[in-house]
């Protein structure tokens, strides 16, 4: 597909991997995929820390990343963003969507969901195959919300996908230069539906994965988000939120999973060997690009 190119301004790329673990060879693919990606379009390259998650990620981690990435030979500018660093510009762009009324609190436990959606097998489901909210304490009584939220209630911030959608005037598309998990590419009209009320502002860090990928991107200047099929769908709803806060729309190149021999995705939580297993077996550096398909 050909590409319009700001001539003056050259692409931008990234590679956000998230340190709750020590990276394997999906992440390499990516990191890989970003660089031949930069490569081609000759961009310049950023690493961007995805630490959010403050229980899971660790500093042995991060650290980890910097070194499994130099080893296979990828060139990242400094200084790194790392996502725990700016919670307070989460935290504004959470205040324009609560402006904009398409945010409401959730003080549903995950207890009450389960329970909620419990042995309804035809409740639906979102693309990654959980149940979709079930709108309990979706609709209270404004006065109800302000005695909660006024005693420290531990409540989410969900996103009222409909109220959304209306008010983002519907009919959103985004530029996919790679494909989606069943083949979508070319300019692909959205359906963040398929999510439900999402959350957007987690109970305990007031920030989400969508929302600081969404407004880092935008921040960083980023032109092309390169990553895995696994987030193809998450798009849908990065391409609301852009338009709720009026951020620019980046291409977007989203690439296959390396999968086992079992066909299944290779996972940090399932074990999966890790770049550093690899090399401390002898494998080199070399080996890796080569068996994932970079010379
Ligand atoms: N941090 C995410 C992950 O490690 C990737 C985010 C993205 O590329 O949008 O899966």
């Amino acid at each position: 597909m050909q590409l319009e190119m700001n001539e003056t301004v050259p692409p931008v790329v990234r590679f956000a991997p998230s340190p709750n673990g020590r990276l394997h060879l999906g992440h390499a693919y990516s990191a890989l995929f970003t660089q031949q990606v930069a490569r081609d379009l000759k961009a310049r390259l950023l690493l961007r820390i995805e630490d959010i998650d403050l229980a899971r990620c660790q500093q042995r981690f991060v650290d980890g990343i910097y070194d499994d990435l130099g080893w296979i030979g990828l060139h990242w500018e400094k200084p790194v963003r790392r996502q725990s660093e700016h919670f307070a510009v989460y935290e504004d762009a959470l205040s324009t969507l609560k402006r904009l009324g398409v945010v409401y609190p959730c003080f549903a436990t995950r207890k009450e969901i389960a329970e909620a959606v419990a042995g309804d097998l035809e409740h639906p489901r979102d693309p990654d195959g959980a149940p979709l909210y079930p709108g309990i304490s979706r609709d209270l009584a404004c006065d109800e919300i302000t005695a909660l939220l006024e005693s420290d209630v531990p409540h989410a911030w969900r996103l009222d996908v409909e109220r959304a959608w209306n008010i983002a005037g519907a009919e959103l598309s985004f530029v996919e230069l790679g494909s989606g998990p069943r083949g979508e590419t070319g300019e692909l009209e959205v359906i963040p539906q398929v999510w439900g009320d999402v959350v957007i502002a987690r109970k305990d860090i007031k920030t989400s994965y969508h929302l600081s990928v969404v407004v880092d991107d935008a921040l960083q200047g980023v032109s092309h988000v390169t990553r895995g099929q696994d987030l193809f769908y998450a798009t849908y709803i990065h391409r609301l939120l852009q338009k709720l806060l009026s951020l620019p729309v980046p291409y977007y190149f989203h690439h296959p999973l390396v999968r086992d021999d079992a066909q299944r995705k290779l996972s940090k939580s399932a074990g999966d060997q890790s770049l550093a297993a690899l090399r401390s077996a002898g494998v080199s550096a070399v080996e890796v690009r080569r068996m994932l398909g970079f010379v």
